[in-house]
């Protein structure tokens, strides 16, 4: 989308939540007492608005949740508790969950949400209008582009790059780091990342950098791995200490040597009391097709981004991206498209949240990014490609 009432473009949607949300009391419960709802409830504490959880489950209603309530659907009607529900919960039983509320004469969009659209439609507005802080869903730091896989399919065209090619340097990171939070008060999820971020020589460094000044507006503190590489003691010690997650990207449907260092890695983490979430054994991908698409002029390239909505902004010095893949694969394949597309974290001015909770929500000059016009965006779901193979054949 094009800025057109740049700082305003959100009033009147704003405006109508906001009445909704003082309506129900300034209050927030979660639908679902499991994972995704306890990461959610930590955000909502962060504003003094969580107001308990709703679960079908009898058990967990008698044991409550980390020290906070957890009431029946019937319980919270018998109450005549009042409060924005967000349905957390597997898609599969989102629907049930629905039903139930519906059945009680709730609303979708006015009583209750399903979590994704209330975390990227909602949540964000009421951050900026309701109370004035900067909110920002998740964002990466790239530390190194080198990797130790070399996936033909990379989305980040990290196949391309040479293993001794210059990482970010120590001081770039930091000073990434520095510049989005002078900007953003709470992020939900910090990720550092690479290629393999593993292979950063200072990652140490990095991690106590961002864990001693910033840990605090950080939700989640994670780093992504593609889990060939054991950490060292002193790495595993650091992660620990910021409570960060390690999250595995899981190729070994592909690489099957991979299972063997799964295993040692998960054990090492546990040794080492440090949290991580294993990911599903990735069978295929998407092809965004950065190598292959080729967009004429005139092909709406604003309809290609708003359709798209990639949830992964990276910041880079004072660059802050709406898309990592785009900034990624253009340097990484030396294509140098879009090298002005992103926000000047320098460049916005006193009263800036307006216009970063615009930005990411996809509002900017352009309404696009260059590389729109060689990337499949939201139709890569249609070109499935198989997940890791690699240009070395290894397996
Ligand atoms: S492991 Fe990840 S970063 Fe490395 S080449 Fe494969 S997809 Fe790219
Ligand atoms: S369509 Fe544009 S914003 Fe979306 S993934 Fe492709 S390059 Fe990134």
């Amino acid at each position: 989308m094009k800025w057109k009432n740049k700082g305003h473009e959100l009033d009147s949607y704003a405006n109508n939540l906001l009445q909704m949300f003082h309506g129900k009391q300034r209050k927030i419960y979660i639908f679902g007492a499991g994972l995704i709802g306890t990461e959610i409830a930590q955000v909502f504490e962060r504003y003094h608005c969580f107001a308990g959880y709703l679960d079908n489950d009898v058990q967990k209603q008698a044991a409550g949740k980390n020290g906070s309530r957890v009431i029946s659907l019937e319980q919270y009607i018998l109450e005549k508790a009042e409060g924005f529900i967000v349905i957390a919960a597997d898609q599969k039983n989102i629907p049930k969950i629905e039903e139930q509320l519906v059945s009680e004469g709730l609303k979708e969009k006015e009583d209750f949400w399903k979590y994704q659209e209330f975390m990227n439609e909602v949540f964000p507005i009421l951050s900026v209008y309701e109370f004035d802080v900067s909110y920002v869903d998740l964002v990466q730091i790239c530390l190194t582009e080198r990797c130790t896989l070399k996936c033909q399919d990379c989305a980040h065209g990290c196949f391309a790059v040479d293993s001794h090619s210059e990482d970010l340097s120590l001081e770039t990171a930091k000073e990434s780091a520095d510049i989005f939070f002078s900007k953003v008060d709470v992020v939900k999820e910090f990720v550092l990342i690479g290629g393999e971020p593993f292979l950063y020589g200072e990652l140490s460094e990095i991690i106590s950098y961002i864990g001693e000044k910033y840990r605090n507006r950080i939700v989640c503190f994670s780093i992504t791995t593609n889990g060939t590489i054991l950490p060292e003691q002193e790495i595993l010690e650091l992660c620990q200490r910021y409570d960060m997650v390690i999250r595995i990207s899981n190729y070994s449907n592909t690489l099957k040597y991979l299972k063997k260092k799964y295993e040692q890695l998960e054990k090492r983490l546990r040794d080492y009391h440090v949290s991580y979430v294993m990911g599903d054994c990735e069978i295929q991908w998407m092809d965004y097709g950065f190598q292959t698409v080729d967009r004429q002029q005139g092909d709406n390239l604003i309809q290609v981004f708003d359709k798209c909505k990639t949830p992964c902004r990276e910041i880079r010095g004072n660059q802050y991206y709406y898309c990592v893949m785009a900034r990624s694969v253009s340097d990484n394949l030396k294509m140098n498209i879009g090298k002005e597309d992103y926000l000047d974290f320098n460049d916005l001015a006193e009263d800036y949240k307006r216009v970063l909770l615009e930005f990411e929500k996809g509002y900017s000059e352009k309404g696009c990014l260059d590389m729109c016009a060689h990337c499949n965006g939201a139709d890569a779901v249609n070109y499935v490609i198989p997940a890791a193979v690699q240009l070395n054949k290894q397996s």
